[in-house]
């Protein structure tokens, strides 16, 4: 946030020469240092491409699972909310880019589609793969910028998971039909846009906003940890960062900015060393 703040100038002041002048020069050092913080702290505004993945059907429990949500949903709802969050942080994420996205026709699309539809959490982390390289396979390589975070809208991404993303990475994976919020009992539901504290369900605006933060570098807190209701998870789901998590996630959000005023990027590899990581929303 840039703000200018000038002491002001009146005739009176003017009037009582050198004295009323220090006591200015005073007043205006101390408002260059508030100036200064205002500055440190400015409001950071970080491109997104949104991919909104058509023409993928995953059955699941006999359900046919396709992405049901609209740009316009993103644009007026979703995005929105996903800036309500990050307002505590003083980051703004604004579109570079929407569209809907045709998955190609590979020839092994089909496999991949059913592979993800029979994902399951407990599968992780025991060499199965994840649903994040997986769904990575699908989507067309020229689509994908190089250095804004890009957002996949899919129609589901493995039993109670919501979203995936990649530590400091710039692909997040959503899943827009979810059963997590039965364990897996029940048959996926469509995912509420939002919700409102406190938490029961979860939304596809704060599974969004939880993965940006994986995207930031953030971790998970453990479940002891406080504050509870957090973002990044831990105890009691919600919406809040720590000071930590912001100063963390300001200075990934700068080098995601960076990266994205360098001309001519043109890999659209993730950082090295990033291994895609799974969370839950
Ligand atoms: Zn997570």
């Amino acid at each position: 946030m840039n703000v200018l703040i000038q002491p002001p100038v009146s005739p009176d002041s003017i009037r009582k020469g050198r004295s009323g002048s220090t006591r200015w020069h005073f007043l205006f050092m101390v408002l260059v240092g508030l100036f200064g913080h205002v500055r440190a702290d400015e409001e950071l505004v970080l491109p997104l491409r949104l991919h909104l993945t058509q023409g993928a059907t995953l059955v699941v429990r006999g359900l046919n699972l396709e992405v049901w949500v609209t740009p316009e949903e993103v644009k007026s709802i979703v995005l929105p909310e996903v800036n309500r969050i990050w307002k505590q942080a003083n980051i703004r994420f604004e579109i570079e880019k929407i569209a809907e996205e045709p998955i190609p026709d590979l020839p092994n699309r089909a496999r991949i589609l059913q592979q993800i539809a029979d994902f399951k959490r407990a599968d992780v982390d025991q060499a199965h793969g994840s649903p994040f390289e997986l769904t990575q396979s699908l989507f067309n390589p020229l689509e994908v910028h190089p250095a804004a975070i890009n957002v996949y809208f899919f129609p589901y991404v493995g039993e109670t998971l919501q979203g995936v993303a990649a530590l400091g990475g710039n692909r997040v994976l959503l899943g827009v039909w979810t059963n997590k919020f039965s364990h897996g009992q029940d048959p996926p539901k469509k995912t509420l846009l939002t919700e409102p504290e406190p938490l029961n369900v979860g939304s596809l605006s704060r599974t969004l906003s939880h993965e940006l933060g994986h995207g930031l570098t953030l971790t998970h807190p453990r479940k002891a940890d406080l504050p509870k209701g957090r973002l990044m998870g831990g105890g009691k789901q919600g919406y809040l960062l720590t000071p930590e998590e912001i100063a963390k996630a300001r200075e990934s959000a700068k080098k995601h900015l960076e990266a994205f005023a360098r001309p001519h990027a043109k890999s659209n590899r993730q950082p090295k060393g990033d291994a895609p990581t799974n969370h839950e929303g």
